[in-house]
């Protein structure tokens, strides 16, 4: 018992973990990929951000630089022309001198700044292919203290001198180094924590998406012959595990349908059995014990004789039936005309209608009701619903038995004005020792076993047709029959004449 408890558990846990595992590493890849694209899309935009603002300083550069002197002379140097009585000015020049060098097509060097030279000079080779391209060269370039800077070069035209001279500005990166170093320590701290949150919250859900399912489980294990009465609670939500519990709980309740026909058949059958095998047996005692002659014991064994027969008669109906029912017995269809047979059976009953004071009237009411049958099944079909007729129909009624072709099935009607069955009856009179029983009635052995429908149920089932029954209290009761041709079944082999 306690390992079959472990084991749905085990499961359960599995799913679980799978569940959050699975659930974990999506998350953990967005919110890493989220992360990466982040911090990209913001170092790309620091980066234009910088550029556009030494491309800005240049044009400031410009308009302020000037060349003074010649090569070898001792004034040939830059100047920078602006009004420093305009404090605006003074900080804009400030800007555009912080990080800035200017040198001839020679290499050397006229004027820089004191952070220029800890980032070094340019060599001629890279001074030549400045001056040779038409577009700024970017680039970028860390200090003797370490500090990144980005350095835009480029050319300016001196029209005196109608030469070109190599320019380059730069400005630090530390501030957006910065500010993209704490961004990504910023992720690298939390990133974690997330996916930690993530895994526990997924783990949580996951436990509550699941408990369902152990209850079901849980359910199933408690479930015996004994209390197939349990349900598993319906979950509120009408999701797919609602469903599931739903159609667990219609499977218990017609195994207990069925586990309560069986255990009620049992029953039946005992009490069925034991009322006779008492009566024998008070009859053998009271003549073992009583009986002076021959004759007086004759009599017992002729009564008690009479019993056995009827329980034999119950033993082989229970044993036809069960055969029945699991499938052994085959039916031997041959070709039949319905309303042949059913003439037949009605004649049967007319000495037993007469003798209880009851019209009995067989009628065809189309020129064919035929198809492939079993004569003996068919026989006993009808012998049961028209013993059933004559026997709950009161003196002066009427039976009136019809066949007919419709809708291409061959349609078998009894109609009789007998007392009728109550409604709250007619679900059950075809289950096995099924008897409708008046409030002052007693079980009568010589109503019947309770038997009889069982059987017509059984005939018509196995024929692929359906009964249906009508009836009225007081008034009569009508059983319908339908049976399909079925031309198609298997001709059952005929032993050949030896
Ligand atoms: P039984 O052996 O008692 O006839 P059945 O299975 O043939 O058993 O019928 C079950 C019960 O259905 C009967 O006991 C009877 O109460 C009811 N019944 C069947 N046929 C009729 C009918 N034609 N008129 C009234 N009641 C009927």
């Amino acid at each position: 018992r306690k390992q079959s408890v472990a084991q749905p558990k085990r499961i359960a846990r599995g799913l679980r973990f799978t569940l959050t595992a699975t659930y974990t590493i999506l998350f953990t890849l967005l919110l890493v990929g989220v992360s990466l694209l982040f911090r990209q899309t913001l170092a790309s935009t620091l980066r234009a951000q910088s550029q556009a603002d030494l491309e800005q300083q240049w044009a400031v550069l410009k308009g302020y630089l000037r060349i003074e002197g010649d090569p070898g002379q001792t004034n040939y140097h830059a100047n920078w022309y602006f009004d420093t009585s305009d404090p605006e000015e003074n900080i804009i020049s400030a800007r555009v001198r912080g990080v800035y060098a200017i040198a001839d097509a020679s290499g050397q060097t006229l004027e820089h700044s004191a952070t220029y030279q800890t980032l070094g000079f340019d060599r001629p080779a890279e001074i030549a292919r400045v001056l040779a391209s038409t577009q700024p060269v970017w680039g970028t370039r860390t200090s003797d203290a370490g500090v990144p800077y980005q350095i835009r070069a480029g050319w300016l035209y001196d029209e005196e001198r109608k030469r070109k001279f190599f320019v380059a500005i730069g400005t630090s990166l530390e501030d957006k180094e910065q500010l993209l170093s704490r961004f990504t320590w910023l992720v690298v701290g939390i990133v974690p924590l997330m996916i930690l949150a993530g895994y526990g919250i997924g783990w949580v859900l996951a436990g509550r998406a699941l408990t369902p399912v152990m209850a079901i489980a849980q359910t199933a294990q408690r479930i015996s012959g004994s209390n197939l009465s349990l349900r598993i609670p319906q979950p509120r939500v009408d999701d797919e595990l609602g469903f599931l519990v739903a159609t667990f709980n219609q499977m218990i309740e017609r195994l207990e349908i069925n586990f309560n026909q069986v255990r009620q058949f049992s029953t039946d059958v005992s009490h069925e059995l034991r009322t006779p095998i008492t009566v024998v047996r008070g009859q053998l005692e009271v003549a073992l014990f009583t009986a002076k002659t021959a004759e007086q014991f004759r009599e017992a064994v002729v009564d008690s004789l009479a019993d056995i027969e009827r329980l034999s008669q119950i033993v082989r109906a229970l044993l036809l039936l069960s055969q029945a029912e699991t499938g052994q017995v085959i039916l031997q269809r041959q070709r039949l005309d319905l309303a042949e047979v059913a003439e037949e059976i009605t004649d049967q009953f007319q000495i037993p209608a007469e003798g209880g004071g009851i019209s009995l009237e067989f009628k065809r009411l189309s020129p064919h009701a035929a198809g492939q049958f079993d004569r003996m099944q068919i026989e006993r079909m009808l012998s049961n619903l028209l013993s059933n007729a004559v026997k709950f129909t009161p003196h002066g009624g009427a039976i009136r038995v019809t066949v007919e072709e419709k809708d291409g099935a061959a349609e078998i009607r009894i109609a009789d004005t007998g007392q009728g069955i109550p409604p709250e009856h007619l679900p059950h009179i075809f289950d096995r020792f099924y008897r409708v029983r008046g409030p002052s009635e007693q079980a009568s052995p010589e109503k019947g076993l309770g038997l009889g429908l069982s059987f017509v149920a059984w005939i018509v089932r196995a024929h692929g047709g359906t009964v249906e029954v009508d009836s009225i209290p007081g008034k009569g009761t009508t059983f319908v029959v339908r049976l399909p041709p079925d031309e198609t079944a298997p001709q059952p082999e005929l032993p050949r004449p030896a």
